[in-house]
C-alpha cells in the first residue's frame, strides 16, 4: 500500500496514468500525453522498486501479439541494431489461456524469425523478448530497467541526516533512505562567516536525495555563535571534535522533536582527523540515539561513484565554504577521549548552547527532484 502511494505521488504531476497491483506486480498504464522517458527516470529513483519494464500492451491472443510484435521489432530493424540471437520468453499469470507458455514461445518465435531472419538461442540470448500474459492482456516488454531496490519510503521509520555541503553526507543519506527510511535533514551553517550560496548548495543536494514525489524537512541551524564561543573558550586542537559534539547534541534534540530514531552521518573511517576511531568514540559519547554511518567502510572512489549515480557529485564539488573549515586549527587532534572533551566543555553552558541552536534554526520543506 505504501509503495502504491509513493509511486502515485512520484508521477502525480505527469497526469493521466493509472496504477494498480496485479499478480504481485504493479501495472502502470500511462496516459496518452505522459512521457515514457520521464516516468522511467523517476521510477529509477523510487526506493523499493527492484526492476521495471516499459511494455506495449495488447490482448492475449496470438494474432494480436504478432501484430504488436511488429511495433516492437520496427526500431530494432531500422537502427541496424540487429541481435546475434533472440528468444521469446513468455510468462503466464493465469493459466486459463488456450495455449501454454512454451506454445506461445514457439509460435511467436517462429513469427519473429520469419520476419527478421534472426537466429533463436534459448540460453542467454542477446535479445530476450518478454511476453507477460495477465488475464485478457499480453504485455510485450521493450526493456528491463534496474531500479534502486531497497524498501519503500516510509516503511522503516525516520532518521535525522546531518547534511553538509560535501560529497559524503548526501550519499550516506541516500543510502539510508533507500532502506525505506523517511528523513529530516539538518545543516549547520556559519553565516555570516560562510556565504548564503553554501546554504543554497545544501538545498540542491537535499533535492537530489529525496525520492521524487516525497517531501522532507530541512533544518538550517546557525552555528556561528556556538563556534565563536568554542574558538575563544576551548583548546584549538579539539575544535573540530567540539563542533561535532555540539552538532550531534543539537541534531539529537531535533531528532526527538521530529520523531526520528537515529542520526546519520557521512563519516568514513580514517578519512580525516575527526574520523579516527578514537574521535568517533569521543563524538558518539554525547549521543543517546544510535549514529548510523553507512559509508564507514567505503573508499572515497566508491563514494564518488555513488554520488555520481545519485546526481549529487557535481553540486558537491562546487567550491563552497564549509562551517568546519571556518577557523580550522593548524593541528587538529587525531586522538581524544571523552573525559578530555568533557573537561574542555566546562567552559561552555552546553544546555543553553543546544537550546539556542534548536530555537534559532529555521525549517524549510524540500521536495524531491523531479527531473
Ligand atoms: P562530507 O563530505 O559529508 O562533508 P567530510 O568527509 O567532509 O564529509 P566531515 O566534514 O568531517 O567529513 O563531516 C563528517 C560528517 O559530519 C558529514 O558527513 C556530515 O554528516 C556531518 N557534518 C559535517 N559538517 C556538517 C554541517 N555543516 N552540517 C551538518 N552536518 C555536518
Ligand atoms: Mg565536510
Amino acid at each position: 500500500n505504501r509503495q502504491q502511494k509513493n509511486i502515485r505521488s512520484c508521477l502525480r504531476d505527469l497526469g493521466g496514468s493509472h496504477l494498480k497491483p496485479r499478480f504481485g506486480r504493479f501495472l502502470l498504464r500511462l496516459g496518452q500525453e505522459t512521457s515514457l522517458e520521464k516516468v522511467c527516470s523517476r521510477l529509477a529513483r523510487v526506493p523499493g522498486i527492484a526492476v521495471f519494464s516499459p511494455c506495449l500492451s495488447t490482448s492475449a491472443d496470438l494474432d494480436s501479439v504478432k501484430e504488436a510484435m511488429d511495433t516492437v521489432l520496427k526500431p530494432l530493424l531500422e537502427k541496424g541494431k540487429e541481435p546475434e540471437h533472440f528468444a521469446i520468453v513468455s510468462r503466464r499469470a493465469n493459466k486459463e489461456l488456450p495455449f501454454t507458455s512454451t506454445e506461445a514461445n514457439g509460435i511467436i518465435g517462429k513469427y519473429v524469425q520469419e520476419k527478421t531472419g534472426w537466429k533463436v538461442r534459448l540460453k542467454k540470448p542477446e535479445l530476450p523478448l518478454y511476453l507477460f500474459f495477465v488475464n485478457k492482456d499480453c504485455f510485450l516488454a521493450l526493456d528491463r530497467v534496474r531500479g534502486q531496490g531497497g524498501l519503500p519510503t516510509g516503511t522503516t521509520g525516520k532518521v535525522a541526516c546531518l547534511l553538509s555541503g560535501g560529497i559524503d553526507s548526501p550519499v550516506s543519506s541516500a543510502r539510508i533512505m533507500k532502506r525505506g527510511a523517511d528523513a529530516v535533514f539538518i545543516h549547520f551553517h556559519s553565516h555570516p562567516h560562510t556565504t548564503l550560496a553554501s546554504q543554497e548548495k545544501v538545498r540542491e543536494l537535499a533535492e537530489r536525495i529525496v525520492p521524487p514525489g516525497h517531501r522532507v524537512r530541512l533544518y538550517m541551524v546557525p552555528f556561528a555563535p556556538t563556534q565563536n564561543r568554542i574558538i575563544t573558550e576551548c583548546p584549538a586542537r579539539l575544535r573540530v571534535i567540539l563542533y561535532r559534539r555540539y552538532m550531534v547534541r543539537a541534531a539529537e534534540a531535533i531528532a526527538r522533536k521530529e520523531g526520528a530514531h537515529a542520526l546519520v552521518t557521512g563519516d568514513s573511517l580514517g578519512q580525516v582527523a575527526s574520523q579516527t576511531l578514537e574521535n568517533l568514540h569521543t563524538i558518539n559519547s554525547v549521543a543517546t540515539l544510535p549514529i548510523l554511518r553507512p559509508l564507514v567502510g567505503m573508499h572515497k572512489a566508491e563514494i564518488i561513484r555513488d554520488a555520481q549515480q545519485l546526481g549529487s557529485f557535481e553540486t558537491s564539488i562546487e567550491p563552497h565554504d564549509d562551517c568546519c573549515s571556518y577557523l580550522m586549527p593548524p593541528k587538529p587532534a587525531t586522538r581524544s577521549n571523552p573525559q578530555q572533551l568533557d573537561a574542555a566543555e566546562e567552559a561552555l553552558d552546553t544546555e543553553e548552547e543546544i537550546r539556542e541552536l534548536v530555537e534559532n534554526s529555521s525549517i524549510e520543506i524540500i521536495e524531491g527532484y523531479r527531473g
